[in-house]
């Protein structure tokens, strides 16, 4: 019978078929973040709304209609966290991480919520990978973070993806950049998108993003700050490319890059991949050094990202990887009594001997256990006879031999090797 209930829209659940897959990717995320250093931070699910509001920015897509807000007992405005930078940034004041060696190296995994219009790749709660670098403002720094998420996505094996870099150059070149941008949008107000017309003068990087016809023709002459890169920025950018060419980082320069939050600065990327539709970004980032002085701390420099885990899985399409071996105790009397207290002391030892060993839990003759040691892919059968002895079956060849307990570990290790 269907259930009354389901899941809220835009929402999942990760069944165990399909959780091997993203164990795998945070496995694969884990160990590249250790081995660069960067430690593991979690940060609540929450937090006050307005942290999202100054860091995210107030004009933004996010903040303006995505985030699930709500009231707490206390009258506290809370959102669900949209996304993971502000929230590090919180912790890197509140905690005082300002005080340790610089820059300050931290890595995430966990569940973002945005109430997006839910369709392939896009849903309202996400789980992203990401990692930040807190308190450097070397080219190093930025290479570095984009080597990160290209070696993540190299070693799961993600298809097709490409990555487009970008610039905004400093907050101040960025402010008069977007002045000049404008003014550009004012100029040919008539065939922007109602949208993109009334954002002009809050948000108007946005426009490189329409799918509008007439903005896309406006944004097509629009002034492009890549372009107009100068002094510092212009040869951070220059650096940063040569460190990403020097490691054999393939890239495209893309002049049209936006990001959708608006703590941008310098360095912005974007890894996109072919097998995805619509939302075709896997994962992206950048640098954003005004943030943590948005948010009341000292004049802070850091770069970061974070790619979707849901996206990642996405590209790599069906996973056919099969589970691992192992083996399953049948006995006479469907594990009841003695023969029962025997095989959960001896499944308990080859569990402990890191060998996958699986009980008949649901009451079954000897033939249904047969039958579902194959259902669920065991190579080897242990079958406890009446008179307390062990036979070891391999359920390929259908080979039985007798073998005492205390041989069962080195005799599965030996039937597998
Ligand atoms: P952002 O935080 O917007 O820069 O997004 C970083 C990455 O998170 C994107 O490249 C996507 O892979 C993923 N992502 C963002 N929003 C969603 C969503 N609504 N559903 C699934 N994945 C998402």
């Amino acid at each position: 019978m269907a259930s009354k209930y389901q899941a809220p829209r835009g929402t999942f659940d990760v069944l165990p078929e399909d959780a091997r897959a993203r164990a795998r990717v945070e496995a694969a995320a884990s160990g590249i973040f250790a081995r660069a250093g960067y430690g593991r931070i979690a940060t609540p699910a929450f937090e006050d709304t307005e942290l999202f509001e100054r860091g995210v920015g107030r004009s933004t897509d996010i903040v303006r209609k995505e985030m699930f807000t709500f009231e707490d007992k206390g009258g506290r405005s809370i959102t669900l966290r949209p996304e993971g930078t502000a929230p590090i940034c919180r912790a890197y004041l509140e905690r005082g991480m300002q005080k340790l060696a610089q820059p300050v190296k931290l890595a995430y995994s966990g569940p973002f919520f945005r109430h997006e219009r839910p369709q392939a790749g896009r849903y309202r709660q996400f789980h992203q990978v990401g990692a930040e670098a807190i308190g450097s403002d070397l080219p190093l720094a930025d290479a570095e973070s984009i080597g990160l998420l290209a070696d993540l996505l190299t070693e799961l094996g993600v298809p097709g993806v490409e990555l487009r870099l970008g610039s905004l150059g400093s907050l101040q070149a960025r402010r008069a950049y977007m002045e000049e941008l404008k003014a550009h949008l004012h100029a040919n107000e008539g065939e922007l998108s109602e949208d993109v017309r009334e954002r002009i003068d809050v948000n108007p990087l946005r426009a490189f993003d329409s799918d509008h016809e007439g903005t896309r023709g406006v944004m097509e002459g629009a002034p492009r700050m890549v372009e107009r890169l100068e002094g510092e920025d212009a040869d951070h950018f220059a650096e940063v490319r040569a460190l990403l060419e020097t490691a054999g980082v393939q890239y495209s320069i893309d002049p049209t890059l936006v990001r959708g939050l608006d703590y941008y600065t310098r360095t912005i990327f974007s890894f996109v991949c072919d097998r995805l539709g619509a939302q075709s970004e896997i994962g992206g980032g950048g640098r954003y050094d005004g943030l943590i002085e948005q948010l009341g701390g000292p004049p802070t420099p850091a770069v970061g990202w974070a790619a979707g885990i849901e996206r990642i899985l996405l590209a790599l399409g069906e996973e056919t990887e099969a589970p691992p071996p192992r083996t399953v105790f049948i006995s006479h009397d469907a594990g009841s009594g003695e023969a029962g207290r025997t095989a959960v002391a001896l499944a308990g030892e080859l569990r402990r001997a890191g060998l996958a060993t699986e009980l008949d839990l649901a009451g079954r003759s000897v033939k249904g256990q047969f039958k579902h040691a194959n259902r669920i892919g065991a190579d080897l059968v242990v079958i406890l006879e009446e008179d307390g002895t062990l036979q070891l079956r391999d359920m390929q060849s259908g080979e039985q031999d007798a073998v005492e307990s205390s041989d069962l570990v080195t005799e599965i290790g030996r039937r597998r090797s």
